[in-house]
């Protein structure tokens, strides 16, 4: 449609998730009309997501350290951990002010059509950090959705027979959506009453 740079910025937008053709090239002539100093700051900020955040190596959240705060903080009983799904799934429970074990986060959900099968998430993961018999209780907080009810019930069967009672978040939340989606107060009262899964 435009020519050369603005076509490539409109195209490298529209590669984003939730952002349409039009949307694309809203922000494309925003962005071209601009002062220096606001594309600078956006260009430093989208740098720094690639230099300074990792991936913590004990849960998989985004971190600016080797383990993330969550991971460091001892007053966080490691005898739970609530599987999710995303890291902004994290933030979700946190802002619910209800949970104060640790995470681990998955990376995705199981789904044959996008080719994401077990080995393509954070399970071999999840297992070692089970090996150590000081986890009881593992919660499956995959979002309520066909995705993420494959993932805890393939979880599930792989985790039970290991003596580690796992749970599922109570119904009531939003079906086929994203936790993140649902209120703190809705997805806090799904967190407590939580049940176990047979
Ligand atoms: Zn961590």
């Amino acid at each position: 449609m435009y020519e050369g740079p603005v076509q490539d910025l409109i195209d490298e937008l529209g590669q984003l998730p939730g952002i349409g053709p039009k949307s694309a090239q809203r922000i494309a002539f925003y962005l071209l009309a601009a002062d220096g100093g606001q594309i600078d700051r956006l260009l430093a900020a989208l740098q720094r997501i690639k230099s300074e955040v990792q991936f913590c190596q004990i849960c998989g959240n985004v971190s600016e350290q080797p383990q993330c705060r969550i991971c460091r903080d001892p007053r966080r009983d490691p005898a739970v951990i609530c599987v999710v799904e995303e890291p902004k799934d994290v933030v979700a429970i946190e802002r619910t002010r209800e949970f104060r074990g640790r995470y681990h986060v998955l990376g995705g959900a199981i789904s044959p059509i996008d080719g994401v099968g077990p080995d393509n998430l954070r399970i071999r993961e999840l297992l070692t950090r089970l090996s150590d018999g000081v986890v009881g209780e593992l919660i499956l907080a995959t979002d309520p959705n066909l995705e993420g009810e494959a993932t805890a019930t393939y979880l599930a069967r792989l985790i039970r027979p290991m003596g580690i009672a796992v749970t599922r978040l109570a119904s009531g939340l939003p079906v086929g959506g994203d936790l993140e989606y649902a209120d703190e107060v809705t997805l806090g009262r799904a967190l407590v009453g939580r049940r176990t899964l047979e």
